[in-house]
């Protein structure tokens, strides 16, 4: 009898995840079935890109996978139940059930409102590519001298705001940060993300928190508000409920809680990796809702699945951070190195030559979704019969 997989979300990690099992298993062993919502893979590391109206590369799955033994189930996740080992899907068809041996839930996340109000009515997003297409169709509406105000000072608010800036230098585009602009980066990382910003024109908010979003203004904690004829939200990531809904450990917002291999701590033949998923990195810290250590933990995840299947050794090179690439439209960019657990350091890349990288870099993602083992040659091994039928018999390290 096959081992069956099945692989929840055709993300960067879920993607990664179901190729990479397909090299490592024998197919006469497995069935590895990875459900999608979308027939694209989603390039998210690109949504304010696509929201600034730039046009990208359509990635259909079906091309991705064809011929790898990995079967594309084109449908949306509605429920899992870990007790009974299903999962509940609906598609044009209608509504159908999955049975599997082991799961790999790599569902990503969406928007964070953080409860503010008037933030889920009015404000737009790029958490995905629905919210970045609908932000793409308001910005080409908008007039000259229209202010957009992006609110948030992290990765993804730096990245929109000098993409829109850069794009349309009609507009009047506005920053909000909780702190100061860019504080976790080293003084030269910060200067730099100043001097693009000023080279761009875009007035920043510093230690503003924003306490509600009305159609033409985000209100602020000081009472002065900031007029907005758009307001992006870029407040970090929620996980979508479906894991909250199952008996499987959880933390207080929804992430699956996973130990070194990405293995949910309350059931053993469930995986969980990439932005759906706690696991403890470098420093103790948990891991950062990113690509980043997403991959890494994907083929962590592939690599420990495939080893209790066959009797190999489980995986054990740490995750680690090397650099945080940032992109400050398409002709600046800023690469922070950073310590093993994402601490800045002195070093940065700046200019035009960090555009580039950071192109690189958003190709490789790509370009590693596409070669789950980076072109190293594999084996497709053996699934023991005993081990099938439990997923396990390996103690897991810590
Ligand atoms: C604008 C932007 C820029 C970013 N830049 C960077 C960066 O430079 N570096 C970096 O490391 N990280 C970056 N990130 C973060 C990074 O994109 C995420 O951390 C990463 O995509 C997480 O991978 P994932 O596989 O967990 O989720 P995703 O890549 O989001 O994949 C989840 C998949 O699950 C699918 N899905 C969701 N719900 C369902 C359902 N119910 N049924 C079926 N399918 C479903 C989705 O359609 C999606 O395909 C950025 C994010 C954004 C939004």
């Amino acid at each position: 009898m096959q081992h069956r997989i099945v692989v929840l979300g055709a993300g960067y990690t879920g993607a990664i995840a179901a190729g990479r099992l397909a090299k490592r298993l024998r197919r006469e062993d497995v069935t590895i079935t990875l459900v999608s919502a979308e027939p694209d893979f989603v390039e998210r590391v690109r949504m304010h890109q696509l929201a600034a109206g730039q046009h990208l590369k359509p990635r259909p799955l079906s091309e991705m996978f064809a011929g790898t033994g990995v079967e594309l189930r084109l449908a949306k996740v509605t429920g899992v139940d870990v007790d009974r080992k299903t999962v509940a899907v609906i598609d044009a068809n209608g509504a159908d059930e999955l049975t599997y041996d082991t799961l790999v839930y790599a569902l990503g996340s969406g928007w964070n409102t953080q409860g503010v109000p008037g933030a889920a009515e009015h404000a737009y997003e790029i958490a995905g590519r629905p919210g970045a297409l609908r932000l793409r169709q308001r910005l080409a509406r908008l007039d000259a001298g229209q202010t957009v105000v992006v609110v948030g000072g992290g990765l993804t608010g730096l990245e929109a705001a000098t993409e829109i800036a850069e794009a349309r230098p009609d507009l009047d585009v506005a920053l909000t940060a909780r702190g100061g602009l860019g504080d976790w980066l080293s003084p030269k990382g910060r200067e730099h993300l100043w001097k693009v910003f000023g080279k761009l024109g875009i007035t920043v908010h510093e230690h503003a928190a924003v306490t509600g979003v009305e159609a033409d203004r985000v209100a602020t904690a000081d009472g002065k508000g900031i007029p907005a004829a758009v307001t992006v939200w870029t407040t970090g990531f929620a996980v979508h409920p479906i894991a909250e809904a199952t008996a499987l450990k959880v933390t207080g917002t929804g992430q699956i809680v996973v130990d070194g291999t990405m293995r949910s701590v309350s059931h053993p033949d469930v995986y969980a990796v990439g932005d759906a998923a706690m696991a403890i990195g470098p420093g103790d810290k948990p891991l950062r809702m990113s690509c980043a250590s997403g991959g890494p933990a994907a083929w962590q995840a592939a690599d420990a699945i495939a080893a209790r299947l066959t009797g190999g050794k489980l995986p054990s090179t740490p995750i680690r951070y090397f650099n945080q690439c940032v992109s400050l439209g398409r002709k600046e960019g800023l690469i922070q190195y950073v310590t093993a657990d994402d601490r800045a350091v002195q070093a940065v890349l700046t200019g035009r030559l960090a555009a580039v990288y950071k192109e690189l870099v958003c190709k490789g993602a790509a370009w590693g979704v596409a070669n789950p083992t980076l072109g190293l040659p594999t084996r497709r091994r053996r699934v023991t019969p005993d081990r099938a039928a439990t997923g396990s018999a390996v103690k897991a390290p810590a």
